[in-house]
């Protein structure tokens, strides 16, 4: 373990003496093909029996992928936009779910999405909608609970909406530099940040197929050090949902 990570382990011994939890939970993006890289995401939140959730691209994806998948109980699915294109201009950020087509027609996309995720994962896919590049019109958001998501997830602090907000608060992955694994310094200044914050479900971002070999260690010892601290819990995002939706 190292010096930052045991930093990360006195603030949840301290926690533990206080008397209070540290709650995670944990998303993984751009889903679409059984791969190695998805094996050893698996083999790695499996080993500490941390529950995983997949957002999965319903437009290019199909029976391989989740023949891989519904052999995994602790893995859900969410729906990760309809097929992970960019609508925007080259002079703005890249969105699939934005202002840039009409509303009715994006919100087509995503009820296709869901109920193509549905027939291939059951109950494994959960209501939840993770856009691509983190990034939503409102006006669409408006639309999905008449199209039957219940859920939303995107990355930073959760705002008030009309639907249950789970977001993540955390990402791995440094995609303006190296797009590679995030220094341990860096991540885990978040992970503090996010604790002083008082987050009650802190998200960690993960996205297995640009995963180098930083960011499956620090996963890894991200998780041996936090799955049996007595002062943190890893948590299914279905348990989450369920009871933020008892409060909306
Ligand atoms: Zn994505």
């Amino acid at each position: 373990m190292t010096i930052l990570l045991g930093d990360l382990c006195q603030t949840l011994d301290r926690m533990h003496e206080q008397g209070k939890c540290a709650r995670f939970w944990l998303r993984d993006d751009d889903a679409v093909f059984p791969s190695k890289p998805l094996d050893r995401l698996i083999g790695v939140t499996a080993d500490h029996g941390v529950p995983l959730v997949v957002a999965v691209i319903p437009a290019i994806t199909g029976a391989p992928l989740a023949q891989r998948l519904c052999a995994t109980p602790d893995v859900s699915i969410a729906v990760h936009g309809w097929a992970h294109l960019n609508h925007a201009p080259a002079t703005q950020k890249k969105q699939e779910l934005g202002a840039h087509r009409p509303v009715p027609v994006v919100l087509a996309e995503l009820s296709e999405g869901l109920s193509t995720l549905h027939g291939l994962y059951g109950a494994q896919c959960l209501p939840m909608l993770v856009p691509p590049w983190n990034r939503i019109d409102p006006e669409v958001v408006q639309g999905l609970a008449g199209i039957g998501y219940r859920g939303l997830s995107v990355f930073g602090p959760e705002k008030p909406g009309p639907l249950v907000m789970l977001n993540t608060h955390v990402d791995l992955i440094d995609w303006r530099g190296t797009r590679g694994g995030r220094t341990d310094a860096a991540l885990v200044a978040d992970l503090q940040q996010a604790l002083a914050a008082g987050i009650p479900d802190i998200g960690l971002l993960t996205h297995h197929l640009v995963h180098d070999a930083q960011a499956w260690d620090f996963l890894a010892r991200l998780l041996a050090v936090t799955a049996n601290h007595p002062a943190c819990q890893w948590r299914k995002a279905s348990d989450i949902l369920h009871d933020r939706a008892a409060l909306l």
